[in-house]
């Protein structure tokens, strides 16, 4: 695994898309310690360059992640940020919208909360859900406040529309988005259920409705390829995640991380000439106190 090997699974063409062309497994079998050092070491990078993003103060970094049911989001944002300053970080996490969110347009409740210049935001879930979970059920859109007659056929074609400007507009101002699809087979994920359901301290996992969702998979990969094809760009690119195997699938997004935040090739910020040149006396005012 050389530096950089997260390019593999990076779609920055949405165009010719196809999600059958990636897989859940990675191309080969590591050892589990090989690709836990590579990530520990990948993190500890990505914790030196977020203190010069912090300190830069100029750009910020959103890194948003999606998948189905036990996917991994959860145990790859631990993973990611187990190390690096809680200062430079913003996490949040994406449920069914409250009163409060679904009495604004689709994107406010992502728009208050994207990351503060230095900082890296992770989305846990997203704006997405808005073409996949209410794509699938569609009767969620029927049932939100949405006047009746903007909801046609169009409206996936228009979300897609503004999710693109959204993140146009973000890279535009220094922030550039970095989407994690999670991509599990439905194999792997009935195993996790069944361990989630089998080991008690996992069990607060497991929601029977998961289960339900599951019976819709072929519309979920559907809606996903379908979003990736729209939204998968230069600036704010698609990275599919083999996500079958747990610890190769934190590697890949370390990797992916620290090659984006290097190569915004940032440096620590100076002093002016003028303080500069005095420090000597500073020292010596504090030191003669
Ligand atoms: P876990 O991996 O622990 O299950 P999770 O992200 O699935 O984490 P849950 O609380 O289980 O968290 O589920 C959140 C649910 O909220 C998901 O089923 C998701 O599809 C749904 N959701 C998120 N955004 C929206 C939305 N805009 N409209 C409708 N449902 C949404
Ligand atoms: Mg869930």
């Amino acid at each position: 695994m050389k530096d950089g090997f997260s390019a593999q699974y990076r779609v920055t063409d949405g165009s010719n898309f196809h999600l059958e062309s990636f897989n859940t497994a990675p191309p080969e079998h590591l050892a589990k310690d090989l690709l836990t050092k590579r990530k520990k070491s990948l993190v500890k990078r990505i914790a030196k360059l977020q203190d010069i993003l912090y300190a830069n103060d100029r750009h910020a970094l959103l890194t948003i992640f999606q998948a189905m049911d036990a996917g991994g989001k959860d145990s790859a944002i631990k993973h990611l940020f187990t190390g690096i300053n809680p200062q430079g970080c913003e996490v949040h996490s994406f449920k069914r919208p409250t009163f409060l969110e679904l009495d604004h347009d689709f994107m406010w409740r992502s728009n208050i909360r994207t990351p503060s210049r230095g900082k890296i935001g992770v989305f846990n879930r997203s704006y997405y859900e808005e073409v996949l979970v209410v794509k699938v059920h569609e009767q969620i859109l029927n049932s939100s406040k949405l006047p009746k007659e903007l909801i046609h056929e169009d409206i996936w074609a228009e979300r897609f529309e503004y999710i693109r400007a959204f993140e146009r507009s973000m890279h535009q101002n220094g922030t550039n988005v970095l989407k994690f699809f999670l991509y599990l087979s439905p194999d792997e994920q009935k195993k996790r259920f069944i361990s989630r359901m089998k080991n008690p301290e996992k069990n607060w996992k497991f929601d029977p409705n998961d289960l339900y969702e599951r019976s819709f998979w072929g519309e979920y990969m559907q809606a996903y390829e379908e979003a990736i094809q729209s939204t998968a760009c230069q600036d704010s690119p698609w990275y599919i995640i083999p996500a079958d195997d747990k610890p190769y699938s934190r590697a890949v997004i370390a990797d992916a991380v620290c090659q984006h935040l290097a190569s915004l090739n940032l440096e620590y910020p100076t002093l002016s000439e003028e303080v500069q040149s005095n420090l000597q006396s500073y020292i010596e005012q504090l030191q003669n106190e």
